[in-house]
């Protein structure tokens, strides 16, 4: 059956790389949505919890009590409790949200300061913090998130001013409605790379600590190792004459003699269609003709192949971002951790 390793001295490695960035390990929060992107949430907060990460950031509260065990702080993305869940913080990312939680709920307050996607505009900062009060929620932190820490431009700097701004007015706010000591963050893994500055109390790191973290030239280039590689096993072989092709619509036509070996993974383990008949694994074995959804072909006669061991590579091939390619593969996979 097709498997995932995952490196762990690599991930190590990455942690490593972050903390020296952020000149601490206490400010990692480590980013564990969507069955950690890809990786597999126990094994990776496994792992992380041992090598001293405390903090965590998760979509649902599902995932939040996968793990709860592992940290001391664990934030939820996007989800609302029904109940009281002291455990966990609770991301506040509209204002008609507010009067959703419980009582007593932990929460942080989203500000929208410039990506326009999730958050309360500065503008209503005042409104939000007098709802939350209000509605009995204990605000502990303001966040922001960044649309461009990726990319060469002013965006991620007048993001950033937006937000010490708003951080200004948060203090002032806290004080008068009873919030002490509110954490603020807003990097993600670009952003912490980018600046020495704008770590605020924590940063929320995903990609680059799975070692996909893709700069453009210009900005700065950490240096980090893709954790995660994708195994295929050989379902059959075959010898193909010249002009026989392979596959659905038989897009591969063999120019030659060729040893054409079928593997066990396809677009229902995740493998993108998209990078059909224009890939070549790690090894050098081009991939040949479209995956099908539970298979793909390779050249040569391994018994097991590396189909990948940087989703970036497999990522360009499909025309997408690593992002996409790590968090579609299947949780089914086996996922086992390489000493
Ligand atoms: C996913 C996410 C992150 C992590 O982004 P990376 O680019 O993977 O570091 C940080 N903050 C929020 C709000 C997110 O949704």
């Amino acid at each position: 059956m097709a498997f995932i390793t995952l490196d762990r001295k690599a991930f190590h490695h990455n942690l490593n790389m972050i903390s020296k960035q952020l000149q601490s390990r206490d400010k990692i929060a480590l980013v564990l949505k969507d069955n950690a992107y890809g990786h597999g949430l126990k094994q990776i907060a496994q792992v992380a919890s041992k090598y001293g990460v405390t903090r965590a950031v998760v979509r649902t509260i599902d995932e939040a009590e996968q793990v709860r065990d592992k940290f001391h702080y664990i934030l939820v993305l996007a989800d609302t409790p029904a109940v009281l869940m002291p455990a966990y913080c609770f991301t506040i990312n509209a204002m008609e949200q507010i009067k959703s939680f419980p009582p007593g709920s932990r929460v942080e307050l989203k500000v929208d300061t410039g990506m326009h996607r999730n958050g309360v505009p500065p503008h209503l900062l005042h409104h939000a913090f007098e709802k939350i009060s209000k509605n009995g929620l204990k605000l502990e932190g303001v966040m922001t998130h960044h649309r461009s820490a990726d990319e060469m431009g002013s965006e991620y700097f007048w993001q950033r001013h937006t937000f010490e701004s708003v951080k200004r007015e948060a203090l002032m706010l806290a004080k008068r409605y009873g919030f002490s000591k509110l954490r603020f963050h807003s990097a993600n893994s670009a952003a912490t790379f980018r600046s020495h500055e704008g770590h605020d109390d924590m940063v929320r790191v995903g990609i680059a600590a799975y070692g996909c973290l893709e700069m453009p030239e210009g900005l700065p280039q950490p240096d980090l190792l893709p954790i995660l590689s994708l195994w295929g096993e050989k379902i059959s072989q075959r010898r193909l004459n010249q002009g026989e092709r392979v596959g659905y619509g038989g897009c591969f036509s063999a120019d030659r003699q060729l040893q054409v070996s079928n593997y066990d993974v396809g677009y229902a383990d995740g493998l993108l269609r998209t990078a059909s008949n224009r890939y070549s694994a790690p090894g050098g074995e081009k991939m040949l003709g479209r995956v099908s959804m539970d298979n793909c072909s390779f050249v040569g006669e391994a018994d097991q192949l590396l189909i990948f061991n940087d989703a970036r590579s497999y990522a360009h091939a499909a025309g997408t971002i690593s992002y996409e390619v790590l968090v579609g593969l299947d949780p089914r996979l086996p996922r086992k951790i390489i000493e």
